[in-house]
This record gives C-alpha cells, sequence and structure tokens, in this order.
C-alpha cells in the first residue's frame, strides 16, 4: 500500500507483496500495447520511454490527494470536520510539492509558469468548494463506508501465465453496508469534462472494468456485486449557459458478463504474445507500428518522429 493511504482492516488479508511476484503488469502498459504494440515495445522492452511531465499529470496528482483526503477524513473522522477542511490551503501544499517533484524529475527544467499555476489553482479550489456544497448528493455516510483509498491491486492477470500480475491501484473504493456492494472509483480530472468520443472510448473505458475483474479476484468479492464509475471533474464550465453547471460528470461504463470477457481475452492475448511463461520480456516477437486512423496514436508519441525506430512506411493506419 502506498504511504498516507487508507485501508480498511477487513482487506488487509487479501494483499499480496507486490515486490515478491515476478512480472508486474499496469493498465497503462496493457492500454498502450492495445493501440500501438510498437510503442510499448519501445517503452517496456527497450526502455526508451522520455521521463514525460505536463501541468495536467501534477494538477491531477494534487487534486486527487486533496479530494482523497477529505473523503478519507469524512468517513474516517466525521462529515463535520470533513467539511471544515480548507481546500485551498491543502491544494495549494500538494500543488507546490507535486510541482517541485516534477521539475526535479525533469532535471530541473521547468514546465510551467507561475501564472498557470495559479490558474490551475482556482480552477481546483473552485471543483472542490462546488463540491462541498453538493457533498451529500455524491457522498453519504449512510450505510456507506470506505474500503480504500488508493488501493492496491496486484493478482495473476491470466489464468494462463502464473508470472505476470496485474498491479495497479484504485482512487477510491466503498463498500455499502447494507447490500454488500463495491463501488469502485476513478477520478479523472478534465478541462471541460468527457465528450462524447471519450466516453465511447472503449479502451478508456476498459479500465474500470480490469478494475472490476481483478477486483472480484483478489478480494472475493462476487462481480455482481461490483459497480464501477469514472468520476469525472471539470475544470471549466460553460460561464453564460442557459443551464446550470455541473462540474462533475459520473460516469458508469458498460461492464456487464460480455464486455468482462472480451477485456480479460485481449489481455491475455497481450501476456501471451508478450511474457514466456517466467514473466520473461518477448523481445523477438513481432510488433506492429499501429498508427490507427488519421495516425491518431502517435499524437502523443514520444517516437513519433522518430523514423528510424518507426519508419513512417511501416506505420499501419486503419
Ligand atoms: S509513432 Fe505511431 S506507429 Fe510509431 S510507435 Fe508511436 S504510436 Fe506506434
Amino acid at each position: 500500500m502506498k504511504y498516507g493511504n487508507y485501508l480498511s482492516p477487513i482487506y488487509r488479508l487479501s494483499q499480496r507483496d507486490a515486490t515478491t511476484v515476478p512480472r508486474k503488469i499496469s493498465y497503462s502498459q496493457w492500454s498502450l500495447y492495445e493501440r500501438c504494440p510498437l510503442s510499448w515495445k519501445l517503452n517496456y522492452i527497450d526502455g526508451l520511454a522520455p521521463f514525460q511531465v505536463s501541468i495536467e499529470t501534477c494538477f491531477g496528482t494534487a487534486f486527487h490527494e486533496t479530494f482523497q483526503h477529505f473523503l478519507t477524513v469524512m468517513y474516517t473522522e466525521s462529515v463535520k470536520r470533513a467539511e471544515s477542511i480548507n481546500f485551498r490551503d491543502i491544494l495549494t501544499a500538494k500543488l507546490k510539492e507535486e510541482y517541485t517533484r516534477c521539475v526535479a524529475e525533469n532535471a530541473g527544467e521547468h514546465f510551467s509558469n507561475p501564472l498557470q499555476l495559479a490558474e490551475y489553482l482556482e480552477d481546483g479550489v473552485a471543483i472542490l468548494e462546488w463540491f462541498k456544497k453538493r457533498r451529500s448528493q455524491y457522498f453519504s455516510t449512510k450505510n456507506w463506508e470506505l474500503a480504500g483509498i488508493e488501493m492496491e491491486l496486484c493478482v495473476q492477470a491470466s489464468d494462463a501465465n502464473p508470472s505476470v500480475y496485474w498491479y495497479g491501484f484504485m482512487d477510491v473504493v466503498m463498500r455499502n453496508t447494507v447490500t454488500n456492494k463495491i463501488l469502485i472509483l476513478d477520478i479523472k480530472t478534465s478541462r471541460n469534462g468527457w465528450n462524447k468520443n471519450a466516453k465511447s472510448d472503449s479502451l478508456k473505458l476498459a479500465q474500470l472494468i480490469t478494475y472490476k475483474n481483478y477486483f472480484a479476484k483478489q478480494y472475493g468479492t462476487p462481480k455482481e456485486n461490483i459497480d464501477v464509475e469514472f468520476f469525472v471533474v471539470k475544470r471549466k464550465i460553460m460561464e453564460e449557459s442557459m443551464f446550470p453547471q455541473k462540474r462533475i460528470q459520473n460516469i458508469r461504463p458498460a461492464a456487464g458478463s460480455v464486455t468482462q470477457k472480451r477485456v480479460q481475452r485481449s489481455i491475455d492475448l497481450f501476456i501471451e504474445h508478450c511474457f514466456d511463461l517466467e514473466g520473461n520480456k518477448q523481445a523477438d516477437k513481432v510488433y506492429l507500428a499501429t498508427a490507427g486512423k488519421g495516425a491518431a496514436n502517435c499524437k502523443y508519441c514520444p517516437f513519433k518522429t522518430d523514423y528510424e525506430r518507426c519508419p513512417k512506411e511501416n506505420r499501419i493506419r486503419e
């Protein structure tokens, strides 16, 4: 478990020491492979991925920690104490801390400026204050308890390979004390919320399907008792809209058995192609350069102008 996070004692027995497993894979690894196998190879076999940092990821981390702190206080101390939290103070401290850490990792190079940082801070405070006023619409202590914050998943990823483990952290996990239902939330910070394209991006949505499958496997909860939801927060809302604008979008992806099986099948194929039974990465396999329709997969790829490692003529556009 990451330092400073919360885990309800009843789940501790199902935790595994992640340092003892032969090979760990994550949602970001698998989704990268799904979009473009060659980019996965260049990143994870050849180790060529450059350190990438942005104000969005930096703000995202600071916001997550502030929001998660609120929920931890609310469920482990009291609603009153949580509501007395000064969001501005906490978010300012966390943003400073995270930005300093990222600059240090970025070889001391700055990637933002005071004006931009101040704008992100104000956006974050606006989201948190908006949420605080409507807290009861989103979270209640009646019949709900906190199961975990940044709750760890470390579980065999495919029945066909005993050495590869799914590894990740779930932002927020709640348990209904009456129905025993589990609700897994993934917090996403976004500029304007998710549009139609984002909501129908099956690979994006699959993140929560993997959490559902692997949570069931690791913690022994029946899948039908697990709900999953993206908790998308918007930094900007339309100022002159005719309708009241929400700062939060709750998006529940289709997570039935057909979707679960489809996602698991594609993880099985990823593992079969990329790892041997001891969990070693298979460098001698073919990894296709899949640029996708309109080269959409290349847009943020660090190798998009590296024509030596990813020759233009090999890029599959479909
Ligand atoms: S540039 Fe495009 S095709 Fe090449 S590795 Fe990156 S995503 Fe794949």
